[in-house]
């Protein structure tokens, strides 16, 4: 018996990336447009004309982030040495704060606010 397989790969217009499973590790396909499509949806992935447009869950993420900010909770502060060369408060603490965005994941930081608890968009 011969039987032809088709199977549909998608890949972000953006970025290039191809949809992974993040638990295997590797490029998925599809049997369906829409099993891909359901797939797509359910990850995250943005799809415009009908899968014609793709941009996976990341660049859709640094989109959202480069037009409304990062999404920022939990600053931690700065541990680095002295020989860093980051600004360093009076009393020698360093005075940035770092988190990794809850949205794109990128690491951004700031010089600590000077009344402690004040919230700021990055
Ligand atoms: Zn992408
Ligand atoms: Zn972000
Ligand atoms: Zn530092």
């Amino acid at each position: 018996m011969m039987t032809t397989t088709v199977c549909i790969a998608v890949s972000c217009d953006t970025c290039g990336d191809a949809c992974r499973d993040e638990e295997r590790g590797r490029t998925v396909y599809f049997g369906t447009e829409s099993e891909a499509l359901e797939w797509l949806s359910r990850s995250g992935w943005h799809v415009t004309g009908n899968g014609r447009a793709l941009s996976c869950a990341q660049c859709v993420a640094e989109r959202t982030c480069a037009e409304h900010g990062h999404v920022t909770r939990h600053w931690a502060d700065c541990e680095c040495s002295q020989s860093s060369g980051h600004h360093q408060d009076d009393d020698g603490r360093c005075t940035r704060q770092f988190t990794w965005c809850e949205r794109c994941l990128t690491l951004v930081h700031r010089d600590r606010p000077a009344v402690p608890g004040t919230r700021e968009v990055a």
